[in-house]
């Protein structure tokens, strides 16, 4: 017997109906150069309607690649959905991305058209010759930076062409249509494409909007500094639009100042971005209103239980950690407390929010030995991959003979993350496998050990590289980063870790550096720092 209910699509035009008709007079508020800029969702709708007739004007293919290079703004939201609700496919360009790797997504997604920001041209504008497949850019004015001469493409201006343009209709039937896709920044050779479709997004974002996720709702304020142009902005600018949520959105200062201000003033909610932000923040949160906020996601690379208790000790609210990849759309599990977990001791609950959480509502994971595929003891202790699946988990990447490499025969994708999960299913992320530390067979996670010299007082950031080592094939090197004044030697650093974690993985070496590489989207960089650090002889004992 079948179900009897209608099969309607799940297209991103719902949402956009929504915002449209129910949130009309709801804000998108974009902090400028030159100051806050604020829209209603009733003109935001108007704009995007005229946006899907430009993309006809320009004679962009019916799925044709819509890119975009800029930062989070009312602008690039008109995008998010101008583009896949006219059917085409929006196309994230990571702005910070080497410029040989834009070149490469470019070309390799077939972008017919960029939609830049002024203040980035200077970034884009060098390479447009090496793209093969653009004809037109459109710069959107924010404010800043120079106008260079572009030769080789049609140049045009946003305003002018949404002003003069007629709203279109929106009509997309076809759930299983890829709505936008995002390449991952890649640690080696080419960055690799995810085609999201129009199903995987809605399904994502009601998953964002489940309280046990993110729960964005109508009544939220939501800032999202993690950037539009890096695994979707964690849902939350389509969850925004879905929800009729007020979005604040940051521009480009991402200054620990500007963040705060904005959070002060405009009395927002939900914040999210990578630890590096919020570290840099905390200090700036002193004498601050923060009684609006409920919530800070938190992710991307480890948050450092230090920082989460700063933050409760600061705001009377720890960070909340969750975890994804662009592959994972990227919301895949989030660091809420089990009820029946509440009545642990401080110190207990502060280690659990060190985890990644439990699987959100519509992901299964599981951690397997990579090579047999038997999950590992559910005790809290044993590592193996993480490997996940679901309605919003990529399949394979765009056209890209690695494919096979990162999926299991029977369908999970293969995360690339050494995790260990406890009797209630919390999750911890170890390692990512390739910056695991091997000493003789064994793992040291670089992770944790970050982690407990993050706790320290007088540490602002550090980060730990296994150095190639006669005896043992690796060896751990703490590069660490004080706080501006502090003064503290190897050997302090040392007895602080002593009896934090199993002797021998304490770190052979400890060496202080101005900062802690960071990649393009502000995670730590341990391939930079290898880098650095290549050839570096640890002292023999
Ligand atoms: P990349 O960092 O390779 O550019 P992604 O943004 O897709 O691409 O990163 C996904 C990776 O980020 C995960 O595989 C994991 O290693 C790391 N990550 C994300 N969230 C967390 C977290 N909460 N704790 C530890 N690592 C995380």
């Amino acid at each position: 017997m079948k179900g009897l209910m209608q099969q309607h699509p799940l297209t991103l035009t719902h949402f956009f109906d929504r915002a449209e008709r129910l949130f009309s007079s709801k804000e998108v508020v974009t902090a400028t150069a030159t100051g806050r800029e604020r829209e209603t969702y009733g003109e935001w709708a108007d704009r995007t309607r005229r946006l899907a007739a430009v993309l006809d004007t320009l004679g962009i293919s019916a799925d044709g690649r819509v890119g975009t290079f800029a930062w989070n703004t009312a602008r690039h939201l008109e995008l998010y959905f101008a583009a896949p609700c006219s059917g085409r496919v929006l196309h994230t360009l990571n702005i910070r991305l080497f410029p040989e790797q834009v070149t490469y997504v470019v070309n390799h997604a077939e972008d017919e058209v960029i939609f830049a920001d002024r203040s980035l041209l200077g970034l884009l504008a060098p390479l447009i010759p090496t793209f093969t497949t653009l004809r037109h850019l459109v710069v959107m004015d924010d404010g800043k930076g120079d106008r260079p001469a572009i030769e080789g493409v049609e140049v045009h201006d946003y305003e002018e062409l949404v002003g003069t343009a007629t709203p279109a209709d929106f009509d997309v039937t076809d759930e299983d249509a890829a709505a936008s896709m995002c390449y991952t920044s890649g640690t080696t050779g080419n960055p690799k494409g995810v085609v999201y479709s129009h199903r995987s997004t809605y399904l994502h974002t009601l998953g964002v909007l489940t309280v046990d996720s993110l729960g964005a709702s109508e009544r939220d304020t939501i800032l999202p500094v993690v950037p539009m142009f890096h695994a979707n902005a964690w849902g939350l600018a389509h969850a925004g639009v879905a929800a009729g949520a007020s979005l604040v959105m940051p521009g480009p200062d991402l200054s620990p100042k500007a963040i705060a201000d904005l959070i002060e003033s405009e009395k927002v909610t939900v914040a999210a971005g990578v630890p590096t932000i919020w570290m840099g923040v905390l200090g700036e949160l002193d004498g601050r209103d923060t009684s609006s906020l409920r919530a800070i996601p938190c992710g991307g690379s480890a948050v450092p239980k230090a920082l989460s208790e700063a933050y409760r000790a600061k705001i009377g609210m720890p960070i909340l950690q969750a975890w994804g990849m662009t592959e994972t759309s990227p919301v895949a599990s989030v660091g809420h407390i089990k009820s029946t977990l509440a009545d642990r001791s401080d110190a207990e609950l502060a280690d659990l929010r060190a985890s990644i959480g439990v699987p959100s509502i519509g992901v299964d994971a599981r951690v397997v030995d990579p090579e047999t595929l038997e999950p590992v003891a559910a005790d809290g202790e044993a590592s193996g991959e993480l490997q996940v699946r679901g309605p919003w988990i990529a399949r394979e990447y765009y056209d890209d003979e690695r494919s096979p490499q990162s999926f299991t025969a029977d369908g999970w994708l293969k995360t690339g993350d050494v995790a260990s999960v406890d009797g209630e299913g919390y999750l911890r992320i170890v390692d990512r496998t390739k910056d695991v530390v091997k000493s003789g067979g064994e793992w040291i996670s670089s992770v944790e050990l970050e982690n407990e010299l993050m706790g320290h007082e007088q540490v602002a950031e550090a980060a730990v590289i296994g150095v190639p080592h006669p005896k043992w094939g690796e060896r751990p090197l703490a590069c660490v980063v004080l706080k501006p004044g502090a003064e503290l030697t190897k050997e302090e650093v040392l007895a602080f870790l002593d009896g934090k974690v199993a002797k021998w993985w304490l770190p052979d070496d400890v060496v202080f550096i101005d900062q802690v590489p960071k990649t393009s989207v502000g995670k730590f960089s341990k391939k930079d720092l290898r880098a650095k650090f290549e050839g570096y002889e640890l002292p023999t004992a």
